[in-house]
């Protein structure tokens, strides 16, 4: 496929024998390939998503990372010899951490969950952002740790470890903070932190010119480090983030696709665009309704209750299940919006921008946004230029007044992608992939078609997304046997719920 070796796994690491397990529950598809191998003192036994389960081990360290790594000649030179040659990032890990030890973790740019054990110390670290979501379970039976919840449901609930956090849900599992590197002894229950990644605080001032440059040139090989040479396809909206990045491919065979409901779509700025580039380019166009009613995939993949997050979210679980051929490397422009502030509408002074935009970088984690599992449940891998680590880190720390300027929104992305695109395209004004599709209305009119007066359409929602999680994650039902109307049907009557 057009990912990594790696896309997940569910791992158990003992001091003693391992005992035989069943493949666990995932919602990424893909071939499940059993892991059985001494790591130090200690031994792994489960189960990797892969064709070839690539599990390095050297001097005692052992390795797996699902996922992959963004800057890898960089990181090469910064290894040393030990790390020429070496393509793997499994393997560039393992170089890295030989060099480096744990705080080496604090190098990668990636999109990546990682488990290390070196002597009687298992690590679980997660890339800057958290991007790939990592889940541990620590209890008397040993450490288990996955890349999806579902996955370590069955056991007692968890020690509460340092740099890690509840989930929704009664699994008793702990999700692995962005940005951290939680290590753990199985034998002695010793266990501590440390951070990798923090999104900066600070804000540079830039004259435009400038600004504007160092967006085009981080965005650029962001978009470049994400291809590998083989087909890719760029979701593209027509919005000005996706543009960007459907324009900054630059290499042939580009193929971009659209998804429109009955109630509404973005087909005509997507089009302008795709002329513009010359992708081949397609549009799906689904019922609206139909598109609510797969609710459970997206709740499966993403493994969270919170419903705003979720209509983001499900219009793309929809397009992903939808597209033809296997395996696709998928680039999106989700994301942009966050560090630069592009969902903020109000107009006016810019201390208020600022802060959301600080709010919103330190409330990101645990909302899953970008698993790749939202692609891997349709076998694609999907990868997200914005919150490459180099561009986030530029991005965020922008001042506001860059962001908003000229009466324009997310204006430096728009500026530094004028010679890329068409007037129309930097000039369009954002609209939220929830609004485009319609996802949004047509769930609440679903809803108060059932009844639910509107005002408890919010908690109706979100009374529906439990439900649907304690399912398909809490029991890992498969989300194709959940019926969104017969979870609706229970949640209207539900004493909590006042029925019109
Ligand atoms: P803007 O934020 O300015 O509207 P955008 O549309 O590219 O730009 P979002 O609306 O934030 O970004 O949507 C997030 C991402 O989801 C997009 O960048 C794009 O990759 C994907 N996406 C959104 N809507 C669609 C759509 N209708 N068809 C295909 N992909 C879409
Ligand atoms: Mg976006
Ligand atoms: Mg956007
Ligand atoms: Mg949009």
């Amino acid at each position: 496929m057009g990912g990594p070796p790696i896309t997940g796994f569910s791992i158990r690491i003992t001091t003693g024998e391992p005992q035989a397990g069943d493949a666990p529950t995932l919602t990424a598809t893909g071939q499940a390939v059993a892991i059985n191998v001494p790591a130090g003192g200690l031994h792994w036994s489960g189960w990797a998503l892969t064709a070839s389960a690539p599990i390095p081990s050297a001097d005692g360290v052992t390795v797996v990372l699902a996922g992959e790594l963004y800057h890898r000649d960089a990181l090469r030179v910064a290894i040393g010899p030990s790390a020429d040659g070496v393509n793997d990032d499994a393997e560039l890990l393992l170089a890295c951490w030989l060099r480096y030890g744990a705080p080496g973790l604090r190098l990668l740019d990636g999109r990546f969950a990682a488990v290390v054990t070196e002597g009687d110390t298992v690590v679980a670290a997660t890339d800057h952002a958290g991007t790939v979501p990592l889940y541990v379970r620590h209890g008397q039976d040993g450490l288990a740790i996955a890349t999806e919840a579902k996955a370590l449901r069955h056991g007692g609930p968890s020690e509460p470890l340092p740099g890690t956090e509840s989930v929704p849900g009664n699994t008793g599992v702990r999700r692995v903070r962005a940005g951290t590197a939680v290590a753990v002894v199985p034998s002695s229950g010793k266990a501590s932190a440390i951070r990798t990644w923090l999104p900066p605080e600070h804000r540079i001032v830039l004259p435009e010119e400038e600004a504007v440059r160092r967006v085009y040139t981080v965005l650029d090989e962001a978009v470049r480090s994400r291809l590998d040479g083989g087909p890719v396809t760029v979701v593209l909206s027509g919005g000005i983030d996706s543009s960007s990045v459907a324009a900054l491919t630059r290499q042939s065979g580009v193929e971009t696709i659209s998804l429109g409901t009955d109630a509404g779509d973005e087909f005509e700025a997507a089009r302008t665009v795709a002329d513009h580039i010359g992708t081949r380019h397609s549009e799906f166009r689904v019922g609206s309704e139909d598109l609510v009613r797969q609710l459970p995939w997206a709740v499966a993949a993403a493994e969270i209750i919170d419903a705003d997050v979720l209509e983001y979210l499900l219009p793309l679980v929809v397009m992903y299940r939808l597209l033809p051929g296997a395996g696709r490397r998928i680039l999106t422009g989700y994301g942009a919006d966050i560090p630069l502030g592009g969902m903020h509408r109000a107009t006016r002074r810019l201390d208020s921008l600022d802060t959301v935009i600080s709010d919103d970088m330190n409330t990101f984690d645990g909302l899953n946004e970008m698993s790749p599992v939202l692609g891997c449940l349709a076998g694609h891998w999907t990868t997200h230029p914005y919150w490459d680590r180099s561009v986030l880190d530029v991005l965020t720390a922008l001042e506001p007044g860059l962001k908003r300027r000229h009466g324009r929104d997310k204006w430096v992305l728009r500026e530094a992608m004028r010679d890329l695109l068409p007037e129309a395209t930097v000039s369009r004004p954002k609209l939220g992939i929830h609004e485009g599709s319609g996802t949004t209305s047509v769930w609440t009119s679903m809803l108060l078609d059932a009844g639910v007066a509107a005002a408890d359409v919010p908690r109706a929602k979100r009374a529906m997304a439990i439900a649907i999680h304690d399912r398909v994650v809490g029991q890992a039902e498969p989300p194709a046997d959940v019926s969104f109307d017969d979870v609706l049907r229970d949640v209207i009557a539900s004493p909590s719920l006042a029925v019109v």
